[in-house]
């Protein structure tokens, strides 16, 4: 299938001053084909976030590149980017409670992207806002009110629409449920994946849950300090991990089903992720890695297809 979208060796990095600097996302490459949704995992602090900001353009490009439908994107966007890309491209955002202006109606959120990018006039932008609260389950009178006056649940609804009524074609869904009530987070899953069909949509899915990931996508990326260690089909990555990072972090993801529960083995973590500032040498997982080898310490595993499966892992485990 062809590629909607691609990072090409996409690197991010924050400058913190006295020559220190966040390493966020480095030389991190992912193609993602039309419709197709791919699920990011990772701990906090591995990137995922500020991956997904810098392929929407939320953030500059320190370098490497995002090409769109073929087309290389701006390192960094003027105006006039954003205007034209906001039709193509949207996000969503994990905390419904602080991404919503508490001073606009609900009316008013939802209409922004409307009266900026479009050259619909008042009438018809507020049919349209009238029709996407229906859409993502809300009603239409809900447009006078206020944030405040909804539950995480629906303020998320609200989120999606603002982020939908551009009709884009690719959208960075960035910890849609992590804030909700885990009573409501199927609802809001089962809303995405419904205008995901009925609009066509390609997803970029960040989210902690890996079995929620698994239910959501066709593949699943995994990521670790800035890096992807681990990509292939959704369901294989999380029954049949290569990784060793990838093995942790499943065993570790308590699993709904408590038949399947039983059929995996558990592990826990150990420790913390280390700083993203100035990091180390080699393999960035080495301080945590059960199978660390010598050659782990000062080479860097490249991302590399496996032989026996489609697969691509990045540990010299398997090179
Ligand atoms: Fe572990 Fe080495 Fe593989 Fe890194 S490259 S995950 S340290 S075995």
């Amino acid at each position: 299938m062809a590629a909607l979208l691609e990072a090409i060796e996409l690197t991010r990095y924050f400058d913190m001053g006295r020559k220190q600097r966040v390493h966020a996302v480095e030389q991190l490459s992912l193609s993602i084909a039309e419709k197709e949704i791919v699920g990011l995992v990772g701990e906090s602090g591995s990137g995922k976030s500020t991956l997904g900001k810098t392929i929407v353009g939320l953030l500059d490009k320190t370098s490497g590149s995002v090409k769109f439908r073929g087309e290389t994107l701006p390192q960094k966007y003027a105006p006039a980017d954003f205007q034209r890309l906001a039709t193509k491209m949207q996000m969503i955002f994990q905390d419904p409670y602080s991404s919503l202006n508490p001073r606009m109606t609900v009316g008013e959120i939802i209409a922004e992207g409307l009266r900026l990018h479009s050259d619909k006039k008042a009438p018809e932008i507020k049919e349209t806002v009238a029709d996407w609260l229906l859409k993502v389950g809300l009603q239409a009178n809900h447009m006078s009110r206020y944030p405040h006056e909804f539950s995480g649940g629906q303020r998320q609804r609200i989120g999606i629409a603002r982020a939908m009524i551009l009709g884009p074609e690719f959208v960075v869904c960035d910890e849609p449920i992590s804030a909700l009530d885990v009573s409501v987070q199927a609802q809001v899953i089962n809303l995405l994946r419904e205008l995901k069909e009925t609009m066509g949509l390609t997803l970029l899915f960040i989210a902690h849950d890996l079995s929620m990931v698994r239910y959501v996508s066709d593949r699943m990326a995994v990521m670790y300090l800035g890096s992807l260690v681990e990509i292939g089909k959704a369901d294989e990555v999380y029954f049949d991990p290569r990784h060793p990072y990838t093995e942790i972090l499943i065993g570790s993801n308590p699993e709904p089903d408590p038949e399947l529960e039983r059929s995996r083995p558990s592990t826990a973590i150990q420790g913390e992720i280390p700083s993203p500032v100035n990091v180390p040498e080699g393999c960035r997982f080495a301080s945590r890695c059960p199978r660390v080898m010598e050659v782990c310490r000062h080479t860097t595993p490249e991302l590399l297809p496996l032989k026996d499966v489609d697969r691509q892992v990045a540990c010299h485990l398997y090179t």
